[in-house]
C-alpha cells in the first residue's frame, strides 16, 4: 500500500463521498426490504446480504474504541460512532479531512506519522503500536493503535483501519503500581530493621533486605533458596518449628530479645533480637508464605541483663542487711519492703505494700511523723526522726528513721530511699542513763548548794586580820572553791531541767517584764565576776515581753558563756536588742571567736552534741546549753538560730513573739 502525503482534489473526494452516501442509501434500503419480508413472514431463515451489511455496522459502531477509516491520503472516510463520542466530533466536520487536522490536530504527533507515512508503506497492518501525548489541556494521555489495510470491493484503492483506544487509565494505574511495588521495595531494601519474605513450605527466601543479610552472614546471593538450607544453624535453635506452627496456623509469633547464633565466617555469632512472624496471604486469603521483621536488640539485652543482674543483687543485698529498708515513689508511696521489714511486720510483701504505712507508726508520734515526710516529699530534703514503729505482735519499738531522694540526671527525683534501724534497747539504757542522772543531780543537789552556802559564810564570817595571821591564801581558795561549786551546781541543774524537757515536765513561770533591762542585769552580774570582758549592747527598741524571766535568761547566759569560751583570743561581745519583725523582738550575741562550719550549725542545737574538733581540754562542756536553750525558746514559740563562719565568729538569736497571746 501506498500512502500519499498531498491531499487528493476536493473534486475527486466530492465524487467519492457521493459513492459512499450512495452505498450507505442502497445498504439502508436493502435493510429495510429485508425488515418487512422478515416481519410480513413473520419467521427467521438467515440474513440477507443487507442484513449482514447492516450487521456489520452494528458491530462496527459497537466496537468499545474509536474506529477511523482513512484512505489512502490519509484522510477519513469513515468514524464509527464511539470516535465521535470520545472526541467530540460531528460527522459533516470530519468525513474528508486529512488525520492531522483532526480536532485540534491531538493526531499531528510526529510519531504517528512516522508510522503512518513510514510504516504502513512497507506493511499491511501495525499491532498496538503504543504513543504518549498531551492533549489540549496539557494532560499526558497513552493509546494505542492498530491499524490494518482494507480494500473495498465497489471502492478501487486502498483504505487504512485505525482502532484507537486510549488506554491512560489503564498505563496511569500501572505506573501507580510501578511506582508503589518500587517504593515497597526500596522501604524493605533501606530499612535497618531485618526483613525477609519467605514463600512455600519450605521457606524459601523471595525478599531479603541488605540488613538481614549481614546479620545471616551468607552473602548476597540467598534468593530462590530455603531459609533452613541457607541457615543451618537455626535448625537446632527451634526455628523451623516456629515457622511451621505461623504457616500452618496463621497465627503470627512474636519474640522479644530471643537468643538467636549465626555462623558468620565459620562462628557461631550470638545475638538477641526482637521479631514478628506474619504469615502471607495471596488474594484468596490462603497463606503462601511467612514474613520476617526483626531487630537487632543485642546491645540492648545485654544491657538489660545488667540491670536485671544488679537489681536481683541489690536485692539480695537489701535483703540480706539486718536494717528495714524500703523505697518508695516520688509522691511516697511505698513501692518496696526487704525481707527485715516483712520478718518485723510478718507480713508478706503484697501485703503490707497495700497498706497505709501510718498505720504502723505509734499514735503519739504519727500526726508529727505524716507532716515531716509531707515535708521532705514537698521540699526534697533527707528526712531524719525517732519514732515507734509496732511489730507482728502489736508491740511499738523505737526506730531511727532516715529516708534521701533518689535524683535522676536531670535533677527530678526519681524515688525515695529509706531505712529504719531499732534503737529500741538504746532507748531503754537511754532511759535508764536518765533515771539515774536525774536521781544522782537531785542527790547531788542538796549537799552542793549546802557547800556554797557554807563557803560564802566562811567568806564573809573570816576577818582580815585573822586570815593574815593564817599565813596561807585562804581567800582565794575560798573563791576558787565557790567557783567551781557554781560551775557543778549549774550542771547539775542542766541535768534536772534535761530530765524535765525529756519527760515533757519543764514549766514555764511567765510574768511581764522589760527585756532591755534583763539583758543589762544579766550583763552587770558576769562582768561582776568576770572582770575583763567586754560586753557591749545596742537596744535598737524598748521592749517588754511576757516570758519566764529566768528561763530566758539562761538562754542569753548560755549565748554569752559559749561567745567567751570559744574565743579563746579576745574578750570582746556584742550584744544586741531589736525588732526582728513587727511582730516580734529578737536578742543577738555576737562573737569574733573561732566560729563554726556550716554542716555543723544545725547539728549544735541536739542533745549532748559537741562540734568535733573543739578539744575537750581547751573548750569543757557536756553540749547541753544549746539544747536547753532551743527548748526553752520553742516553748515559747520563738525562734533559735546562729549564723557563723570558721575564723570569723558566730552570731547566736533568738525571738519571743512580742503578743504572747
Ligand atoms: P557546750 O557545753 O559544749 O558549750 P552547748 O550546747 O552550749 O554545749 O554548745 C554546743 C556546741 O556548739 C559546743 O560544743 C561548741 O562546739 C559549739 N558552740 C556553741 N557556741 C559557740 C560559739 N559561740 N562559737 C563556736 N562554737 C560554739
Amino acid at each position: 500500500m501506498q500512502v500519499r502525503s498531498t491531499p487528493e482534489s476536493t473534486m475527486e473526494q466530492t465524487q467519492r463521498v457521493t459513492e459512499l452516501e450512495e452505498k450507505l442509501l442502497r445498504a439502508r434500503n436493502e435493510l429495510k426490504n429485508l425488515r418487512q419480508t422478515v416481519n410480513t413472514r413473520n419467521t427467521g431463515s438467515g440474513i440477507s446480504p443487507s442484513g449482514k451489511e447492516e450487521l456489520k455496522n452494528s458491530i462496527i459502531d459497537n466496537i468499545h474504541y474509536p474506529l477511523l477509516v482513512l484512505d489512502e491520503d490519509l484522510r477519513v472516510v469513515f468514524a464509527n460512532k464511539k470516535y465521535y463520542k470520545e472526541y467530540g466530533s460531528k460527522v459533516e466536520k470530519i468525513d474528508g479531512e486529512l488525520i492531522y487536522d483532526l480536532g485540534n490536530g491531538q493526531w499531528n504527533i510526529s510519531q504517528l506519522k512516522k508510522i503512518l507515512e513510514t510504516t504502513l508503506l512497507t506493511k499491511s497492518s501495525m499491532n498496538n503500536f503504543e504513543l504518549k501525548y498531551k492533549n489540549d489541556e496539557g494532560q499526558e494521555r497513552y493509546i494505542c493503535l492498530n491499524a490494518s489495510e482494507i480494500h473495498l470491493k465497489e471502492s478501487p484503492g486502498k483504505y487504512i483501519m485505525l482502532s484507537i483506544e486510549d488506554q491512560t487509565e489503564k498505563k496511569l494505574a500501572e505506573i501507580r503500581l510501578k511506582e508503589s511495588q518500587h517504593k515497597y521495595k526500596e522501604m524493605i531494601h533501606s530499612s535497618t530493621s531485618l526483613i525477609a519474605i519467605l514463600k512455600g513450605p519450605e521457606m524459601i527466601i523471595e525478599t531479603a533486605n541488605k540488613s538481614i543479610k549481614k546479620v545471616w552472614g551468607k552473602g548476597d546471593n540467598v534468593e530462590g533458596r530455603s531459609l533452613f538450607e541457607v541457615l543451618p544453624e537455626i535448625n537446632e535453635q527451634g526455628m523451623p518449628e516456629l515457622f511451621e506452627k505461623v504457616y500452618k496456623t496463621g497465627q503470627p509469633y512474636t519474640a522479644k530479645e530471643r537468643p538467636i547464633k549465626h555462623e558468620v565466617n565459620g562462628k557461631l555469632v550470638p545475638g538477641y533480637y526482637n521479631f514478628i512472624y506474619q504469615p502471607q496471604r495471596n488474594l484468596e486469603g490462603e497463606i503462601v508464605g511467612v514474613s520476617v521483621i526483626a531487630n537487632d536488640v543485642t546491645k540492648q539485652a545485654l544491657l538489660n541483663r545488667k540491670i536485671r543482674k544488679s537489681e536481683r543483687e541489690f536485692r539480695e543485698l537489701v535483703n540480706f542487711m539486718p536494717h528495714k529498708i524500703n523505697m518508695a515513689d516520688p509522691d511516697g508511696n511505698v513501692i518496696f519492703y526487704n525481707k527485715s521489714w516483712l520478718d518485723y511486720a510478718g507480713k508478706e510483701l503484697d501485703e503490707f505494700l497495700a497498706e497505709p504505712w501510718p498505720l504502723m507508726i505509734h499514735p503519739d508520734e504519727r500526726e508529727q511523723v505524716v507532716e515531716e515526710v509531707d515535708h521532705c516529699l514537698k521540699t526534697g530534703c533527707d528526712l531524719e526522726m525517732e519514732l515507734r514503729i509496732e511489730d507482728k505482735n502489736g508491740d511499738y519499738k523505737w526506730h531511727l528513721c532516715r529516708a534521701t531522694p533518689v535524683i535522676d540526671d536531670e535533677g527530678n527525683i526519681n524515688s525515695w530511699l529509706a531505712s529504719s534501724t531499732e534503737i529500741q534497747k538504746l532507748k531503754e539504757e537511754e532511759q535508764r542513763k536518765e533515771d539515774f542522772l536525774k536521781l544522782v543531780s537531785h542527790e547531788l543537789k542538796t549537799p552542793v548548794t549546802s557547800i556554797k552556802g557554807y563557803v560564802q559564810l566562811l567568806l564573809s564570817s573570816l576577818q582580815e586580820q585573822a586570815l593574815k595571821e593564817l599565813n596561807t591564801p585562804v581567800k582565794p581558795y575560798l573563791k576558787r572553791i565557790e567557783g567551781q561549786v557554781e560551775r557543778l551546781i549549774r550542771l547539775i541543774s542542766e541535768m534536772l531541767d534535761l530530765s524535765r524537757i525529756e519527760q515533757n515536765e519543764l514549766e514555764l513561770q511567765k510574768t511581764e517584764f522589760n527585756l532591755n533591762e534583763h539583758v543589762e542585769e544579766l550583763v552587770e552580774d558576769l562582768k561582776y565576776s568576770n572582770k575583763d570582758i567586754e560586753i557591749e549592747i545596742q537596744n535598737d527598741c524598748d521592749c517588754d515581753v511576757v516570758a519566764d524571766r529566768d528561763r530566758i535568761g539562761q538562754v542569753i547566759i548560755n549565748f554569752v558563756t559559749n561567745a567567751l569560751k570559744y574565743t579563746p583570743d579576745g574578750n570582746r561581745v556584742e550584744i544586741r536588742v531589736f525588732n526582728e519583725s513587727p511582730d516580734n523582738v529578737a536578742v543577738t550575741v555576737k562573737d569574733f571567736g573561732i566560729g563554726i562550719d556550716e554542716k555543723e550549725q544545725q547539728q549544735i542545737f541536739k542533745r549532748f552534741y559537741r562540734v568535733s574538733g573543739n578539744k575537750d581540754d581547751t573548750y569543757a562542756g557536756f553540749g547541753i546549753g544549746l539544747y536547753l536553750s532551743s527548748k526553752i525558746i520553742e516553748r515559747h514559740n520563738g525562734k533559735i538560730m546562729v549564723n557563723s563562719a570558721i575564723g570569723e565568729g558566730s552570731e547566736f538569736t533568738f525571738t519571743l513573739p512580742i503578743n504572747q497571746n
